[in-house]
This record gives structure tokens, C-alpha cells and sequence, in this order.
């Protein structure tokens, strides 16, 4: 794609919540996509985003302050990409619409990420997948497609671990997360519950962690994904922290890697060859850290422009083989971030039409 090709229109479902916040944020500028429309639910339609939107971080847009809010409806919002901050309560079924109406849907909810015809993507580790949208076309009769990116506190430690499942097979996967208050949406969790303490209970979250990894790394052939076939076992908890999801890892692997191997495979990792270069498409997907005290998220959380996952303490663990810590933005790279690096993916990739 060149400079002067004329930007493609998109719009955001779920405009006004803590993620449809960072996709407008994200947007504003992009080399290849031009926000045209932000769509909310009905108590939002119809008045302009500035008046509906509790506006979380920075300046808003000014461009986007004064777009009319509209329903998340194809009749009345037109662009061809179409990125979902939706509620699940309503992604289902809104979502779904569009992609019959011919629009590609990236979407960030949990809704289809298990459908065997639907790509759970993190470009860099499995760009593969979206090889899925053809047999979703044809199993539904689509024009359009959904294609969706993972739960948050799954897409750090799923990008973590890639390098090293790739290299020494993961047989088992503990892990203990640490999750942002942002994570929660907006306004989220009472000050009142949260500050100076630790909530060990996220509504639905260790199930999404515990079979979402293994769709992502796993293969597909055939049409169709090969799960890989480790165990996870997840702790979600809640902490007084803004942004950045930290989660601790203990893995067992087919083959144990020496500490020495391991930290090579982490710090050489590039990820898929097709997402280098892409404007959201950090240099370095994976930063390794050899210090004793990182990754933590207010140092670290904002690295490659919010798209980086950080990795650190890796060691031996008496249990199983290695133990390490990632830790990554979760409304960026567990969420719109990750969103808009698919869509660019799709377009670099000819699987999505532009003007
Ligand atoms: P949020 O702050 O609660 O925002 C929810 C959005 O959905 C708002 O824009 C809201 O619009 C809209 N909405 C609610 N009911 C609707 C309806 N009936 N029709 C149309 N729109 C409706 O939530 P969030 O944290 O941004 O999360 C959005 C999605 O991303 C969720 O599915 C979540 O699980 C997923 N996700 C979140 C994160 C994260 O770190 N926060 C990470 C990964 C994935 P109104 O303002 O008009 O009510």
C-alpha cells in the first residue's frame, strides 16, 4: 500500500467505552484508516461524542468530539472495516449483522473467539489463521467476516510463550495473572473495592485464559485449527494498577530448554514475517528483560507505543521447567491495538478490499 492511496473509512462499535476510547485514540492519524464513524448504544445515538463520552486519558480527538454517535446498525454506518469495542451482551448478535452486510469485523469481544470458523489472531504469532476467514464465508454465506483478537491477560501470556512453544513444545502452563483496573471497562471497579487491594476473582476470565492459548498456538490445516495440546491453569486477579496486565508463567515443556536456550529464543523472537513494518506493528514484539525487577507496568507498560510485550525473570522452577513474567498493555495490545494490527494485516494482505 502506498502513501497516497486515499485512507479507508472505518468505524468503531463501542466507541464510547475504555476500549472504543483507545480505538479513537489509536486511529487518530493513521496512515491507512480514516475514523468516519463511532456507533454506541441507543442511550448515545443520536448526540454528539463529546456530550455521551467520559473521556478517560488525553485530549479528545476534536475531529471525532463532534460525530454524531450512531446505533451499531449497517444501515447507517458504512465503512468496510469495522473495529468492535462492543459489550458481549450485544456483540453477538450486532456483529454478526455487519459481517452478512459484507463488512469485516475485528472484533475484541469474547462471542466468537471459539467458533472453529472464526481466526483468534495475534499477528505475530499466528497470522496463519486468518486463512479461517474463507471457510467462514463459506460455511455462513458472508460477504463480510469477523475476525477476533483474545482476551487481554491470554494475549500476553500467549505472546510469551510463543517463541518457546514453537521451539520446545509446552506440555503444561500455570498462570497467575495480575489485571488492571482498565481492563474492567469504564468506570469499571469501585475506587471504594480496589484501591489498596487485590480482588482474587475477574467475572469469566480464567476459562477465557485457559482455552484461548491453545487455539492461537495451535496450527491450522485443513481448514481448520489443531489446538496445540498443553494444559493451562489460570489465577486472574484484580490490582490497583491503571494500565498493564502482568501475568507469572511456569510452564513444562516436551523438550526443557537450558535457561541460557530459552532467553535466546525469547530475545531473537520476531514473530511473523508479514507484520514487520505495518504502521501499528511495534519493532520489537517481545522485549527481553536480564534485569531482576521487570517487567513492571508503569516502566514498561507503554514500550513500543503501547504494542510491546515485556518479559523478565525468567528462571528455573522447581515444579516445572522455567518460570518467567509478561506483561503488556492490555487496551492496546489485549485490545484495540491488537484489533488494528489485524485490520492492517488484512489489508497488507489483500483480504480486504481498498479504494
Ligand atoms: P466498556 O467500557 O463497558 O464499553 C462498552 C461499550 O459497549 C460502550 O461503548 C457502550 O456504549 C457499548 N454498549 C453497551 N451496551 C450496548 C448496546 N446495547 N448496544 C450498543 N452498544 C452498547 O467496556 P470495555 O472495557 O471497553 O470492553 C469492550 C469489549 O472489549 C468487551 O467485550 C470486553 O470484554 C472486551 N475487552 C476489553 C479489554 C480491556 O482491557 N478493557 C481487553 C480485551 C477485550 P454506551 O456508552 O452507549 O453504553
Amino acid at each position: 500500500m502506498t502513501a497516497h492511496r486515499p485512507r479507508t473509512k472505518v468505524a468503531v462499535l463501542g466507541a464510547t467505552g475504555a476500549v472504543g476510547q483507545t480505538f479513537v485514540r489509536l486511529l487518530e492519524g493513521h496512515p491507512w484508516f480514516e475514523l468516519a464513524d463511532v456507533a454506541a448504544s441507543e442511550r448515545s445515538a443520536g448526540r454528539t461524542y463529546r456530550e455521551v463520552t467520559r473521556w478517560i486519558e488525553g485530549d479528545m480527538p476534536p475531529a471525532v468530539a463532534e460525530l454524531t454517535v450512531k446505533a451499531c446498525d449497517p444501515a447507517v454506518v458504512a465503512a468496510p472495516i469495522v473495529f468492535s469495542a462492543l459489550d458481549s451482551n450485544v456483540a453477538g448478535e450486532v456483529e454478526a449483522k455487519f459481517a452478512a452486510a459484507g463488512r469485516l469485523v475485528l472484533s475484541n469481544a469474547k462471542n466468537y473467539r471459539m467458533e472453529p470458523d472464526v481466526p483468534l489472531v495475534i499477528p505475530e504469532v499466528n497470522a496463519h489463521h486468518l486463512a479461517l476467514l474463507d471457510v467462514q464465508r463459506a460455511n455462513r454465506g458472508w460477504t463480510g467476516g469477523i475476525v477476533t483478537n483474545a482476551n487481554c491477560a491470554a494475549t500476553m501470556a500467549a505472546m510469551a510463550l510463543a517463541p518457546l512453544h514453537q521451539a520446545y513444545g509446552a506440555r503444561r502452563v500455570f498462570v497467575a495473572t495480575m489485571q488492571a483496573v482498565s481492563g474492567a471497562g469504564y468506570p469499571g471497579v469501585p475506587s471504594l473495592d480496589i484501591l489498596g487491594n487485590v480482588i482474587p476473582y475477574i467475572g469469566e476470565e480464567e476459562p477465557k485464559i485457559e482455552r484461548e492459548m491453545q487455539k492461537m498456538l495451535g496450527v491450522v490445516s485443513g481448514g481448520a485449527v489443531n489446538a496445540a495440546g498443553f494444559v493451562v491453569s489460570a489465577h486472574a486477579n484484580r490490582v490497583a494498577v491503571e494500565n498493564g496486565h502482568t501475568v507469572c508463567l511456569s510452564v513444562e515443556f516436551e523438550r526443557e530448554p537450558s535457561l541460557a536456550d530459552a532467553a535466546d529464543t525469547l530475545r531473537g523472537w520476531k514473530g511473523a514475517e508479514a507484520v514487520r513494518g505495518l504502521p501499528s506493528a511495534p519493532d520489537v514484539p517481545l522485549h527481553f528483560f536480564a534485569n531482576d525487577d521487570r517487567p513492571q507496568p508503569r516502566r514498561d507498560v507503554m514500550r513500543g507505543r503501547g504494542m510491546t510485550v515485556s518479559v523478565g525473570r525468567l528462571r528455573r522452577d522447581p515444579l516445572f521447567h522455567l518460570k518467567f513474567v509478561a506483561m503488556g498493555h492490555n487496551t492496546i495490545r489485549g485490545a484495540a491495538g491488537g484489533s488494528i494490527l489485524n485490520a492492517e494485516l488484512l489489508v497488507a494482505s489483500g483480504r480486504v478490499g481498498v479504494e
